[in-house]
């Protein structure tokens, strides 16, 4: 038996935790979404299956788009969060939803918040699969709080549904805690 990986979330409690996020982001902007559609912002590569799942089960319009965010090396933070903070992509007045794998010390979202209001934005939520609140650094605790969370979990390493070790595990269809020092031998 492979000792690195221990089960967290089943791919089936994945799946029905997206719909009812789905119908809370549906009820919630219903009446909030004028001209515009909802425009959902992606980070990659994380997010990205989480985000295709989540947006095909809305019932309001929506536009998606992509943000390249890199921050973590191994099971570190690998220091200050690497952007490309879509430059291209017009916010301005628009009702943003950033859809995040993981939230953990909170800067990635800081500062994607913080760059999105600057450039206008009507509004800014975070949809979060998964959210680490004990390792949010102190400054940031009341400053980034997710709006929507599929699951709170404990300070714990995570790998699948679209969440790497270095590049490696995202494809594993369930979510699943990484113990790398309980090595076998094995290497998936
Ligand atoms: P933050 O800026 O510290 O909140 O980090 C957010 C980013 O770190 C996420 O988008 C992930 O890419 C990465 N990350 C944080 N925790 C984990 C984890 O348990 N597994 C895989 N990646 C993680």
């Amino acid at each position: 038996m492979n000792k690195q990986f221990t089960m967290l979330k089943t791919n089936e409690e994945v799946r029905s935790r997206i719909k009812e996020l789905a119908a809370d982001i549906s009820r919630d902007y219903a009446s909030v979404i004028p001209e515009n559609p909802l425009l959902l912002l992606c980070t990659l590569r994380g997010a990205v299956f989480f985000a295709a799942d989540l947006c095909r089960e809305l019932t309001v319009p929506c536009e998606i788009n992509f943000l390249k965010v890199h921050s973590y090396q191994g099971t570190r933070p690998a220091g200050s969060p690497i952007f490309d903070l879509g430059e291209s992509i017009d916010v301005r007045d628009r009702h943003v939803l950033i859809v995040e794998d993981i939230v953990d010390t909170g800067q990635t979202m800081d500062t994607v918040m913080q760059n999105f209001a600057d450039k206008g934005a009507a509004d800014i939520r975070i949809c979060t699969m998964l959210d680490k609140p004990s390792r949010r650094y102190p400054h940031l605790k009341e400053r980034v709080v997710p709006d929507y969370i599929g699951f709170q979990i404990e300070d714990l390493f995570v790998v699948g549904w679209g969440l790497d070790y270095n590049e490696k595990y995202r494809l594993f269809p369930d979510i699943m805690v990484y113990h790398p020092d309980a090595d076998d031998g094995k290497d998936l």
